[in-house]
């Protein structure tokens, strides 16, 4: 590990404690229509909760690749007078970045490009590769050179490497020696090619807008462009679009899905379709199970905005208790956990929200959230309700206690830093200064999502965050000392 480190300073990659690449991000692709980057510009804004650091774009207009990829915002960057002009062609993808990890440098925003033996590639990827960093020393060791600190280029290098005769087996050959949570939009020689990791961690979703296939995160990025949801990609799928025609290859061994809980909890947008239902609806339902696992009557229920106002709406409705806006939301402050320091996040919260007094003044109120990670939003909010007036702030969390870290692409902070893994209920109250706390049950978030109860031999999700269950394991961070006391190791397997 220490040679691993010190190999991982070389690229300037946050080694402080468990070194990650690439984060929460959103992918789009489409095939087969002359405004092929325009509508991807358009998918990329709709998903744009996934990641606002940088945005991409790469088409491919028949002989040649064109790629733009730029920091910040898609609206503030593709637009026709910028960028969208210069993307022809009729089959494009594209990637919104979401990262706190070191190397802010634009080769680290996506999608790659790459010219290899056998054609060209450009991928943009969704997820974490837990191996990723294992295969790159290996390769590094045999002369290959890294342009970029992202574990997508992990894919690419083994792309190029891959002795397999056509660039779709060089690309399947790539996916069986890579781990982790992945969701890949690509084009290869002139063909879209999606592809989600075994289990489904990430997901994907495939939608149709006129003759044009789609590959998406999430539905809404279907629904801005008015394109009809198809299905999702299954996991370990790889689908591959061609002249208006979808063809599936399903090259790993069968088994059963496991998509990211915290999808359904905080990630995707509330309008998107997973599993056949929003995820605004999975999370009312949250709250509902939350409210029948209560024990308080309080005056009124107050979300955190915007991500506890489903769950509140559930609790409201199963408890009778009034749905109020306690809080109100400046709309032009980006989610405060993507701010890259503790300081700034901080910041982030009192820039973000202020109480409204008329709806809490003298009440008992019982304020929801969808997760708590560290306790820094709670800790701001619970005191500006009181310093508004509140006569008690009970928090009750939509979802339990996280105690674990993930490594398949979703940023959670390393366990020091996660609130529950380091104090108890009781100081956990203490500490984010609640009258009383309490966090949704295991079987109360199974329940809500659609299950009688969950089956500890086979968790339909993939739940580490709460269970310390890891479904495949990170094999880059095994060594890690800060993950040495973590129950994982003996229990997670190799996808
Ligand atoms: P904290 O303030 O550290 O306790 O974080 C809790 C807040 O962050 C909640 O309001 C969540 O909606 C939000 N949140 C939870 N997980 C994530 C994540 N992976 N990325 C961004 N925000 C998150």
């Amino acid at each position: 590990m220490k040679n691993r480190l010190n190999f991982l300073k070389k690229f300037e990659v946050r080694q402080s404690h468990v070194p990650r690449f690439n984060e929460e991000c959103g992918v789009f692709g489409i095939s087969g229509t002359k405004d092929a980057a325009a509508l991807t510009a358009l998918g990329l804004h709709a998903l744009q909760h996934r990641g606002q650091e940088g945005c991409g774009i790469v088409s491919y207009d028949g002989n040649s690749y064109h790629s733009e990829r730029k920091f910040g915002l898609v609206g503030d960057n593709f637009t026709k007078k910028h960028s969208l002009d210069k993307l022809k062609g009729k089959i494009a993808i594209g990637h919104n970045r979401y990262s706190t990890t070191g190397g802010e440098t634009i080769r680290n925003i996506q999608p790659f490009y790459a010219d290899l033996h056998g054609g060209a590639i450009s991928i943009a990827h969704n997820g974490n590769l837990t191996n990723a960093l294992l295969l790159r020393e290996q390769m590094v060791r045999e002369g290959a050179i890294f342009q970029t600190t992202s574990d997508t280029e992990t894919i690419v290098q083994l792309v190029a490497r891959s002795k397999k005769k056509d660039i779709l087996n060089k690309i399947i050959d790539a996916l069986m020696q890579i781990q982790g949570g992945y969701a890949l939009s690509i084009i290869a020689n002139g063909t879209l090619i999606g592809a989600r990791d075994p289990l489904g961690i990430r997901p994907l979703v495939l939608g149709k807008f006129k003759n044009a296939f789609i590959l998406a995160s999430e539905t809404c990025a279907l629904d801005i462009i008015g394109a009809k949801f198809i299905r999702e990609i299954e996991n370990g799928e790889v689908v591959v679009i061609k002249d208006n025609k979808v063809e599936s290859r399903r090259p790993f061994p069968k088994k059963q899905i496991k998509p990211c809980v915290f999808e359904y909890i905080y990630f995707s947008r509330p309008d998107s379709i997973l599993k056949n239902k929003t995820a605004y609806e999975y999370r009312k339902n949250l709250g509902t199970y939350l409210a029948k696992e209560t024990d308080i009557k309080p005056d009124v229920v107050v979300p955190v905005p915007d991500s506890g106002v489903p769950a509140a709406l559930g609790f409201s409705q199963e408890s009778g208790i009034p749905f109020e806006l306690g809080l109100i939301r400046n709309h032009y402050v980006g989610r405060t956990f993507i701010e890259p320091t503790q300081q700034i996040r901080s910041l982030g919260v009192k820039l973000k929200l202020n109480p409204n007094q008329s709806s809490i003044k003298k009440k008992k109120v019982v304020l929801i959230d969808d997760s708590l990670v560290r306790g820094t939003t709670s800790t701001k909010i619970i005191k500006m309700l009181y310093d508004f007036g509140a006569k008690e702030v009970h928090m009750r969390i939509a979802s339990p206690a996280i105690k674990y870290p993930d490594f398949y692409g979703v940023d959670t902070p390393t366990q020091e830093e996660l609130l529950a893994a380091n104090k108890n209920l009781e100081e956990m109250c203490k500490y984010i200064g609640a009258k009383s706390l309490k966090f949704l049950s295991l079987d109360g978030l199974y329940q809500a999502l659609g299950y009688d109860e969950r089956d500890n031999d086979n968790p339909q999700f993939t739940d580490h965050y709460f269970t310390g269950e890891y479904p495949v394991r990170p094999l880059d961070y095994l060594n890690d000392e800060s993950l040495k006391k973590l129950s994982f190791l003996s229990l997670a397997s190799n996808n």
